[in-house]
């Protein structure tokens, strides 16, 4: 009996439900208005809640983390530009990303030339709206499309920002689906950009369609958490709270940008032959022939925090084109016409595959290595001999033969030439007869 995760889930062809499931929570999503801080993190989590059991939880602001400090807490209701006629020419209903996000509250009139130095926009892209942020510099401005603020009339607008920025929290949530052992696999995925669906949506859809699929199937060797959190300090600041227990994290991987066209890119960890880079540099390729394996970079992401040098966790990043390196990236064009849905049901394959690959991986030990075991007697082997066995024998005598504790399994799948899985159910079969044991945990 097979105990392997995601039974069925071999391409993205059978990933297919998932995706679907995955627009259906992007498309509900989309219009919160998310921040680092907040009642939009909190919506959305609650929106993921409906789905998988999360624990939340509330960061007091002020709370120093390593070398940062917990921000107040960022909440808007309001937010909008009149022009000189009165008519509202920019509001925050009509797109999250109108507002810079952790704008202070402000309501005032100027002329449009005092304004303009709080107007962000895409000379490059005129019809695109930007996203911009001002996280640690108290400051208020409005992002919208170029074409628009070249056709804005002199005059003298009213600005009007209700907005609060208060002592308050931090919000993030763990989803853990518990296994036999205390070693974790850490998916790590950021959820503080507003109306973008590929930087950040994806990523929240694809953990949150792998947890739940995780927590229904069969129970897992490893233990599995899901880190829902803010981008930068929302990782920092899970480092600080979970400092003690980091010795835990085998495996780990940070997702996001999982829906656009572009092929799969995986970031190795700063370890550069981490388990889990060993892995998918291995799988990826079998899975995805266009995927990129690029080396580590200090830029990017949350592996940014988690392969710090004080921590340097075996952690890989996986996205399809990376941050920075396509035209929409943070502004309105990253919108549902930027992602597909094949290319997304392809990037929750290549993810269920790490994560099986990694829960089968290990190193065994051959209880029986004087001369070869009889597999017949143990129904392991066919009764009739003669003819050539076929690829489950020949994994069965390279899983007994290589497995003196030293080579994984993924390392005889490589020396043997044999199918990853071939390789793993001989063990799992061996194991079931008392021929093998696992040498680590
Ligand atoms: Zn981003």
């Amino acid at each position: 009996m097979s105990h392997e995760l995601f039974p069925g889930i071999r391409s993205a062809a059978d990933c297919v439900g998932w995706a679907d499931e995955a627009w259906a929570l992007m498309q509900r999503l989309y219009p919160v208005c998310r921040s680092i801080t907040g009642d939009g993190v909190r919506e959305t989590l609650a929106v993921v809640g409906e789905r998988i059991a999360l624990q939340l939880h509330e960061v007091p602001s002020g709370l120093p983390v390593f070398d940062w400090t917990v921000p107040q807490e960022w909440n808007v209701r309001e937010a909008w530009i009149k022009d000189p006629a009165g008519q509202k020419v920019v509001d925050l209903r009509d797109h999250s990303l109108h507002l810079m996000s952790y704008s202070t509250p402000v309501h005032a009139r100027m002329p449009l030339s005092e304004l303009r130095a709080h107007l962000h926009s895409l000379p490059d892209h005129p019809d695109w709206i930007p996203y911009r942020t001002s996280y640690y510099r108290e400051a208020w401005g409005f992002c919208l499309p170029h074409r628009q603020l070249q056709a804005l009339p002199e005059g003298e607008y009213e600005v009007f920002i209700d907005s609060t920025l208060a002592p308050g929290h931090l919000s993030y949530a763990e989803c853990v689906v518990p296994g036999r052992s205390e070693q974790e696999f850490l998916v790590f995925t950021h959820i503080c950009h507003p109306g973008l669906c590929n930087d950040n949506l994806t990523g929240i859809a694809v953990a949150t369609a792998l947890a739940a699929a995780l927590a229904q199937g069969p129970t897992p060797r490893l233990t599995y958490r899901f880190v829902f959190a803010p981008g930068t300090i929302g990782s920092i600041t899970w480092l600080a709270r979970n400092e003690a227990r980091l010795g835990a994290v085998r495996d780990g991987l940070v997702i996001g940008l999982l829906g656009d066209r572009g092929p799969l890119t995986y970031k190795r960890s700063r370890r550069e032959d981490a388990g889990i880079d060993r892995l998918a540099e291995h799988l990826l390729p079998q899975l995805a022939p266009g995927t990129r394996l690029i080396p580590f970079s200090p830029y990017g992401y949350d592996e940014r925090q988690l392969c710090s040098p004080g921590f340097n966790l075996p952690v890989g990043r996986l996205t399809r084109t990376p941050n920075n390196e396509y035209p929409q990236y943070h502004s309105s064009a990253d919108d549902f016409d930027l992602i597909d849905r094949q290319a997304l049901a392809e990037s929750m394959a290549a993810c269920a595959t790490l994560l099986r690959a990694a829960d089968r991986e290990g190193r065994y030990l051959n209880l029986n290595p004087k001369c070869e075991p009889m597999l017949g007697k143990r129904g392991l082997y066919r009764p009739t001999g003669g003819g050539h066995p076929g690829e489950f024998e020949h994994a069965l005598l390279w899983v007994l033969n290589q497995s003196d504790g030293g080579r994984s399994l993924l390392q005889i799948a490589q020396r043997s030439g044999l199918a990853f899985d071939t390789v793993a159910d001989a063990a799992q079969a061996l194991e079931e007869v008392g021929l093998l044991r696992l040498h680590e945990d």
